[in-house]
């Protein structure tokens, strides 16, 4: 039996991170607040180190760690957000970090990690590959760290709630960009324990929604990954999932799906509205709100997760162009 992440451990992983990460501004909206009628602000995780808040829970689990497992290193699968915030994390610890990819990953996202400090170790043609690599690595006494189902990165996830509640204390509604949920678990813990009429709403993409296909069916199930210009979000969340759908099922009221043209409004609002350049997966929220899908949000915290976009495809979208990922991939990519 695994016990209950409280708020115990959401202020011990801040105690960890605190100075290590950045405090991001939570600033409003006046034009989202206009177009849905509530009190609209954007907590700016996109201005994150590493351009994520993927950062919080790779540096609370990384301090975490045992002296032993602090003198062997950390090894992870992911070529996103997790991989970069890793990457950075074990670096500030100078603790060795391993990321396992194929060879199938794009160049920008190889660099992206490189470029954070980690050792990148490319094999196979797949993820499966690459998985057993990372099972090597663990059976050699390295310790594998999860993009989200994991104690010590739930809690440090949650640390932006923390946040959130000195900045706003007074609030109706919290949208937060739903993957493994890792992210929204651990802020409804915290939200709900602060005001349980804080009305938690996950928000995700209609192509290859996992968490809302396991909510739906009751437990965790697989589910198809899509491409989609919200690339943070897709994967599953695990057959032996232990932590976030359960957390997920109790803390969230509401998951709300948005479509990729909706996606691609929300990012250009973020750029010419707010002069903000985000990623897909951290538009969600907003793309919610411009799309009428969030009834009376009243005062509300849009959170926006990250902002690594390829620039070049950031470009197109702001230009106009209806970019449609799923014609133009060529599949293989993950989150
Ligand atoms: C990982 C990620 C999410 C989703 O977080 P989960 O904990 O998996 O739900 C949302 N946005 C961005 C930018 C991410 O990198």
């Amino acid at each position: 039996m695994t016990s209950k992440i409280t708020l115990q451990d959401s202020y011990q992983a801040q105690a960890r991170i605190s100075g290590r990460i950045r405090r991001t501004a939570l600033v409003e909206s006046p034009s989202l607040s206009k177009l849905s009628g509530g009190q609209i602000s954007l907590k700016l995780e996109s201005t994150q180190i590493t351009g994520s808040f993927k950062l919080r829970g790779a540096t609370s689990a990384v301090l975490s760690l045992t002296e032993e497992q602090r003198a062997v290193g950390v090894v992870g699968v992911s070529t996103g957000n997790h991989g970069r915030g890793l990457a950075y994390a074990a670096a500030q610890a100078g603790v060795r970090c391993i990321i396992c990819m194929s060879e199938l990953v794009p160049q920008n996202k190889l660099e992206g990690i490189k470029s954070h400090g980690a050792e990148v170790r490319i094999v196979g043609r797949s993820q499966d590959d690459a998985q057993v690599e990372v099972d090597r690595l663990v059976a050699e006494g390295m310790t594998m760290l999860p993009p989200f189902d994991h104690r010590d990165i739930i809690a440090g996830q949650s640390t932006v709630a923390l946040e959130i509640l000195e900045q706003a204390p007074d609030l109706d509604t919290v949208l937060v960009p739903l993957s493994g949920g890792g992210l929204i678990s651990g802020m409804g813990m915290v939200l709900k324990a602060a005001n349980p009429n804080i009305r938690m709403i996950g928000i995700t993409m209609e192509r290859g929604a996992a968490m809302y296909e396991c909510l739906k069916a009751g437990k965790p199930v697989l589910v198809e990954e899509q491409a989609t210009l919200a690339d943070s979000l897709g994967g599953g969340i695990g057959l032996d999932n232990a932590y976030t759908f359960e957390m997920t099922k109790a803390f969230v009221d509401d998951v709300v799906l948005v479509s990729e043209e909706e996606i691609a409004a929300a990012i250009r609002h973020a750029y010419f509205q707010e002069c903000q350049v985000i990623e897909g997966s951290g538009s969600v929220g907003i793309a919610a709100l411009l799309s009428g899908k969030i009834e009376n949000p009243g005062r509300c915290v849009a959170l926006v997760s990250g902002q690594n976009i390829a620039m070049d495809l950031h470009k197109r979208i702001i230009d106009g162009e209806n970019v449609d990922v799923a014609a133009e991939s060529k599949g293989g990519e993950d989150a």
